[in-house]
């Protein structure tokens, strides 16, 4: 079968994460987070993580080369040989022309471009809610999706936070960020034909749907 190289694109809160996470069950294929990279590196406190915290709390991209080299060589590893599905990346125009450098150089292409759209003010009620935990970043939300326990994750059972980045000046600059860097990205993938436009202001089965049916169709192409 064609590789499935997968991308998920869309504001910081847009579900991007719950949605890549959730096609696992679906699809058996590995699941590239560049955000969940970098934030072990800052807990584990390698050279990596050192110089991406001050980018990441103060709600900027790190830079383009550091992240670049990350993905290039997870994508080299041979479990992406049936594809991937890439979350949080790329994030930049520079970062999708790297991308598509490092595809070509495998004789492939980005597959689809899921983007999850949302709304901004949305996007502050869901982040501002957000819980993850400490141990594996498992996602909840105090309205929607609320944990069994209070302060635990219901996976678990790790304490339960505010990501540092969740915090309302933060999000603020994210969203900036992801209006003039990010956004341009959903005007490059439309040119490049692989644009793939989901409504992300519904509750996350019915978002899942939506990527499904997507993905089906995407099948079906395949076999004409
Ligand atoms: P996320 O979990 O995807 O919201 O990412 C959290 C933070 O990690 C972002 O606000 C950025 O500071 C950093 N980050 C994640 N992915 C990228 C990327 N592709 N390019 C630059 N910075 C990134």
């Amino acid at each position: 079968m064609t590789p499935l190289n997968l991308v998920f694109l869309g504001a910081p809160g847009a579900g991007k994460g719950t949605q890549a996470q959730r096609l696992k069950d679906d699809f058996d294929l590995p699941y590239v987070a560049t955000g969940d990279i970098l934030r072990e590196a800052v807990r584990e406190g390698t050279p990596l993580g050192l110089e991406a915290k001050g980018f990441m709390d103060s709600g900027a991209l790190v830079p383009d080369a550091v992240v670049i080299g990350l993905v290039g060589e997870r994508l080299e590893q041979g479990d992406t040989e049936d594809g991937f599905v890439l979350d949080g990346f790329p994030r930049t125009i520079e970062q999708a022309e790297a991308l598509g450098k490092e595809l070509a150089k495998m004789g492939r292409t980005v597959t689809a471009v899921i983007f999850i759209d949302v709304g901004d003010e949305e996007v502050v009620r869901r982040l501002s809610g957000r819980r993850v935990c400490v141990k594996d970043g498992h996602s909840f939300h105090v309205d929607f999706d609320p944990p069994k326990h209070d302060d635990r994750c219901d996976i678990d059972g790790s304490r339960l936070i505010v990501r540092d980045d969740d915090k309302p000046d933060t999000v603020r600059n994210r969203l900036r960020t992801f209006r003039e860097k990010t956004a341009p990205l959903v005007d490059y993938y439309e040119k490049a034909g692989v644009l793939k436009r989901v409504d992300g202001s519904q509750a996350p089965d019915e978002v899942q749907g939506r990527v499904r049916a997507v993905l089906a169709t995407l099948r079906l192409e395949e076999k004409v």
